[in-house]
């Protein structure tokens, strides 16, 4: 059995359904601390949510830095008897590994262990046999579930140290088919929004004296549909205003009603920020009402930006490793839905690559054995490139 398959079947016996723990953490710090790695395990709190373990380990302590980032939790098996082999059991059947985690993703956690811990013990123990340097590992307990005591508060914590970090590898099941098919350099960002339109009430027989914000929301909502955001641009797809429910909650069928509002959510790319997203879509509504209609928007926080690394030597030498072993050019894209990318693109550039995400959140989630050895073989070559060039 080689090391990813060992560590990724002693972290799936682990049964770290979200927010549990339930001694993941524990088996990557045994085997980091053994190879020489400083590790501390923070706990972050917070009213209302569970206290959530952290683990941040680092060898070297000099520039250029590269974390492999990371979730141990998982997302609950659901019925357990209708798994083939058992969620927690970790067995090793027909060439798969089977368990909750083994793709998403305790597996690509296990890669990046064993490939950093082969290229230690290649290099007398040190990222760069020079002593230049550093290898980070930055895992969380906190990834399915609310996000709140986890990586953003990770990051908060290591920059408080003084840790830096030049670039970062995220393990998330970045491969739709076939492993090396995907690496996921970006992310669109999310703004949700509720569209308010104010009438006057009155009776349906004598329309003259209210006004009706049905047909007046009607309006709105296909104007601001249809005109298109953007295009698109050179990573990322167009982007999207969609509206998901329109309201007036009204019962009598004499009445017109005075107000009515629309729900709608905007899935944006990198032609926009948060600010000139919201600026563009209320100068768009501002014309549309002309100085008859009523209206206004009502902005939902969020969290949720765009970003994106753009290509260049960091994305073209995980290309060439992957290239390498799994014999295809993988796609670099924006698609699918959040990670925690999106907040570690605040300090460093980030790809996400993984295992194929195909059995993420199913009953019988499982991961290829020769994946895992694949993808061990191709963060190795990520980190012999790295340290390479450094
Ligand atoms: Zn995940």
């Amino acid at each position: 059995m080689s090391d990813a398959v060992s560590i990724a079947r002693d972290l799936i016996r682990c049964p770290s359904v979200t927010p549990a723990d339930a001694g993941a953490l524990g088996v990557l710090e045994t085997r980091l601390k053994a190879a020489g790695f400083e590790v501390h395990r923070v706990t972050f709190s917070e009213p209302g949510t569970a206290d959530i373990d952290n683990l941040y380990a680092r060898i070297g302590g000099e520039a250029p830095h590269i974390t492999f980032a990371g979730h141990t939790d998982v997302v609950p098996p659901g019925d357990e008897t209708a798994w083939s082999h058992g969620a927690f059991s970790g067995e090793v059947k027909d060439g798969f590994l089977y368990g909750r985690g083994a793709v998403d993703m305790k597996g690509g956690i296990a890669c990046g262990v064993a490939a950093v811990l082969a290229h230690l013990a290649a290099h007398g123990g040190k990222p760069r046999a020079d002593g230049k340097g550093s290898i980070s590992f930055l895992i969380t307990g906190d990834e399915e579930g609310v996000s709140v005591n986890g990586t953003v508060k990770l990051l908060q914590w290591a920059a408080a140290r003084g840790e830096t970090f030049d670039h970062c590898v995220l393990g998330e099941p970045s491969n739709l088919e076939t492993l090396g098919d995907c690496i996921k350099v970006g992310r669109r960002g999310s703004q949700s929004g509720t569209l308010h339109v104010d009438g006057v009430q009155g009776h349906v027989a004598y329309p003259h004296r209210a006004a009706n914000p049905v047909p007046d929301i009607s309006r709105l909502i296909v104007a601001l549909s249809e005109e298109p955001l953007d295009h698109g641009s050179a990573l990322f797809q167009a982007s999207n205003l969609e509206f998901t429910s329109v309201d007036v909650g009204n019962s009598a069928t004499n009445v017109i009603p005075g107000q009515a509002r629309a729900k709608f959510n905007i899935r944006f790319n990198d032609n926009h920020t948060q600010e000139t997203l919201r600026r563009l879509v209320e100068e768009r509504l501002v014309k549309a009402c002309g100085n008859r209609i009523r209206a206004r928007i009502v902005w939902e926080p969020s969290n949720s930006n765009v970003f994106v690394t753009k290509p260049g030597p960091f994305t073209d030498l995980a290309v060439a490793a992957i290239e390498e072993v799994a014999g295809r050019k993988p796609e670099l894209s924006t698609s699918g839905g959040t990670s925690d990318a999106r907040f570690i693109s605040s300090y460093c550039p980030v790809i996400e690559f993984g295992l194929v995400g195909q059995t993420m959140h199913q009953i019988n989630e499982r991961a290829a054995v020769s994946d895992l050895e694949k993808l061990t073989r191709i963060y190795r070559g990520v980190l012999d490139r790295y340290f390479a060039g450094a």
